[in-house]
């Protein structure tokens, strides 16, 4: 009886993945401007049964033309922090759920727009309500820390900074869904990571910690 409810879970889950990968919204008929500028490809790696989910941004352009999230130095330190090896980032132990699941294209000085606003309200709610057997998440970026802290009641404080969320880690150990907000590990957070010691002395021995039970439970 379980494993049907677990099968049927499955399915649910595939189907939806199947329709947000077929998604055109932001390029057909956006929600807000400007219409996306290329043509959608929709980056994201769930199913039903894994425990640790990466809530990131968006993908960038080098994951928008080969379809590989995180396949860059900046997916290189992030498997270094959660200790993990490729093999396992890009099984089925690891979920990838950006705020927008498309390249949102580039700023006037060829930064990153933001993430699309139209995938949290089209498609989020119901993927999310979907994966209740998400234990561990990693929020990276301040889009995923604002909606999925929101999400999950504990709306983020005016004036709380990212570093202000990250050092307040232990806090987010608590009831629900255990949570670590991280800085992108892009380069460019290199002199924020050397400014805080304690992110790579505390918080990444006990994010490793966390994502080794986390992994080992879904395996059972
Ligand atoms: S960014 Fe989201 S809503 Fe927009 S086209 Fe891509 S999947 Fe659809």
């Amino acid at each position: 009886m379980a494993d049907d409810a677990a099968d049927r879970r499955d399915a649910e889950v595939d189907r939806l993945a199947a329709a947000i990968r077929a998604c055109r919204l932001c390029r057909d008929a956006p929600l807000y401007h400007p219409r996306l500028p290329d043509e959608p490809r929709p980056i994201l790696r769930i199913n039903a049964r894994a425990r640790v989910l990466i809530a990131s941004q968006a993908p960038g352009i080098r994951a928008h033309l080969s379809g590989v999230p995180f396949d860059d130095p900046s997916g290189d330190r992030l498997r270094a922090w959660m200790g993990l090896d490729r093999e396992r980032f890009f099984g089925d132990g690891v979920l990838i759920a950006p705020m927008g699941f498309c390249f949102p294209g580039h700023t006037a000085d060829k930064g990153d727009l933001p993430p699309r606003r139209e995938c949290a309200g089209v498609w989020h709610r119901r993927l999310f309500a979907l994966l209740p057997q998400v234990r561990l998440m990693l929020l990276i970026g301040r889009h995923a820390q604002a909606y999925h802290f929101r999400r999950l009641g504990r709306p983020l404080r005016a004036g709380q900074s990212q570093g202000d969320l990250v050092r307040d880690w232990r806090a987010h150990l608590g009831a629900g869904p255990r949570t670590f907000a991280l800085p992108h590990p892009s380069w460019r957070n290199s002199a924020w990571i050397k400014r805080n010691p304690w992110f790579e002395a505390e918080v990444l021995p006990e994010l490793r910690r966390e994502i080794a039970q986390a992994m080992a439970e879904g395996a059972t």
